[in-house]
């Protein structure tokens, strides 16, 4: 890992907008996203960690004290990644299909209902993290993580679908209004055809 890192996303960085502004996209990607790596790059910098990927770095030093700020940085760059690969440009995100479908409508009802879900999940996360949906032994979950505590490199865990909770993920857009812009996201920026190909058929 080099500490002259750029972080390219797979869209133009206006894809989001309205929903979120080109201004705060370019701010999570260049100053938030980027700076996890560039301390991460600085910490692993002559040690045992340094050529491993990230979700060895996150596995070694997960229960570890003293790799704690180690972790933090490696979680919140892979956290930061999925997110991204978790939205699509506004409004062309589809809608979950196939296995994905199938699960959600077992076990939550209806697309609707797991959107509801999520976004109700969200709302209870007190201060910062990130809301999941994941799959655990072949059904699907909704759990939030406090700050930069991940479920990457954790066997049973299958993420599907990651969204940000963070202030800086928001507060350009949306100001203190953490719901609307949950909600927005999951309504028009979640790739949901993505989403339908992490789960698995069975
Ligand atoms: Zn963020």
């Amino acid at each position: 890992m080099n500490a002259d890192i750029e972080i390219k996303l797979p869209y133009p960085e206006d894809s989001f907008a309205p929903v979120l502004s080109r201004e705060a996209v370019s701010l999570h990607v260049h100053g938030h996203h980027l700076g996890y790596l560039k301390k991460l790059a600085h910490l692993i910098k002559g040690t045992p960690f340094e050529h491993h990927p990230l979700e060895e770095i996150i596995a070694e030093t997960r229960m570890s004290c003293e790799h704690c700020c180690v972790f933090n940085n490696a979680a919140q760059a892979w956290n930061h990644d999925f997110f991204w690969r978790s939205l699509g440009p506004v409004d062309k995100g589809g809608k979950p299909n196939g296995a994905l479908l199938r699960k959600i409508e077992r076990d939550y009802g209806s697309f609707q209902a797991l959107k509801m879900h999520i976004a109700s999940t969200a709302e209870k996360r007190f201060g910062s993290g990130w809301v999941w949906l994941a799959e655990l032994n072949g059904r699907l979950g909704v759990f939030t993580t406090p700050n930069g505590e991940t479920p990457a490199a954790n066997p049973d865990f299958r993420p599907i679908v990651t969204i940000d909770l963070w202030e800086h993920a928001y507060y350009l857009d949306w100001h203190n209004h953490r719901s609307e812009y949950v909600n927005a996201v999951l309504d028009r920026l979640v790739d949901w055809n993505a989403a339908s190909k992490r789960v698995k058929e069975e």
